[in-house]
């Protein structure tokens, strides 16, 4: 077992893992960032749809110590949001371990260390690796794990499609079809529209009462004031097929015809 050992252990090179990282390079602080995919902020890079851009204003969204260039627009898109990252990356040289996929972490009060487990993927043997840091930092993402719940009545059954939101890429080859989104979170909504957009006959299931922006003037504070409207959308129909889709906790899914 091959041990390493740094002043602070950083589990997941997302954009937390990032910006973590680049404030301990910056405070000249040791880290080793463990990440268990082949790319920095793989939820962006590798399980997000076409259209997608950030869902916030731009200024509230970049990382430390590197605002976004004036020329970006106010909700960046994704390909421009992942040149920013790969540029704050090059620019504080932060140089993840890749392939890691930490597997636990415990603190040894003797030594008053994290000792952390991870898995290297880029092994044949997927050996396992042991690292250890006064500090833990997890940057996991609560996002990072797709989530499809388990027991779905009838899901079983049905014929069509289903998919999570994470390989959903655009509602091109849905036009005509009837599908419904379960769940109305920031992919949950974005994929309806992108759905409703492409001619798609668009459904959505909304568990509980949400608060609905009209237009992107709103901002994420004005959002948690909680001045918008309440409003859900729903239409279930019996002879419709229900698939899954979801991103991260969120959960969505597509419903075709039966008889299609
Ligand atoms: C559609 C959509 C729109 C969004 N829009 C915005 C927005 O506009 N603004 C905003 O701020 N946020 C937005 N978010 C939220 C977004 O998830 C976060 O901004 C951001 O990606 C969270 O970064 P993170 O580093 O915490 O997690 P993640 O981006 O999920 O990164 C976690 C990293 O940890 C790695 N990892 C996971 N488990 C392990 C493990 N066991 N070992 C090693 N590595 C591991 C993953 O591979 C990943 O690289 C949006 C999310 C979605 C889905």
């Amino acid at each position: 077992m091959k041990g390493e050992e740094a002043q602070v252990i950083i589990a997941g090179a997302g954009t937390s893992g990032l910006a973590t990282a680049a404030c301990l390079t910056s405070l000249s602080i040791p880290y080793i960032i463990l990440e268990r995919d082949d790319c920095v902020a793989s939820l962006w890079a590798k399980r997000g749809y076409d259209r997608l851009k950030l869902h916030l204003d731009k200024q509230i969204c970049q990382l430390p110590n590197v605002p976004f260039p004036p020329s970006f627009p106010t909700y960046v898109p994704r390909e421009l949001f992942l040149d920013y990252l790969n540029d704050y990356k090059t620019r504080f040289q932060i140089h993840p371990l890749y392939g890691r996929t930490v597997e636990s972490a415990a603190y040894d009060a003797a030594s008053e260390k994290w000792i952390v487990k991870a898995r290297n993927n880029n092994s044949r043997d997927m050996v396992e690796e042991s690292y250890s840091g006064r500090l833990l930092v997890v940057a996991t993402g609560e996002t990072a794990h797709p989530f499809v719940p388990a027991n779905i009545h009838g899901l079983e059954g049905f014929g069509g499609e289903v998919l999570h939101s994470t390989e959903y890429k655009t509602g091109k080859e849905f036009e005509g079809k009837r599908v419904l989104v379960v769940g109305s979170g920031n992919s949950g909504m974005e994929i309806a529209l992108d759905l409703a957009d492409h001619g798609a006959n668009t459904s959505i299931i909304v568990r509980s009462p949400i608060l609905i922006a009209e237009n992107q003037e709103w901002t994420f504070w004005s959002i948690m004031a909680g001045s918008s409207k309440e409003r859900i959308v729903g239409n279930i129909e019996n002879d419709c097929l229900l698939t899954v889709i979801g991103a991260g906790d969120l959960i969505c899914g597509v419903m075709e015809e039966r008889r299609a």
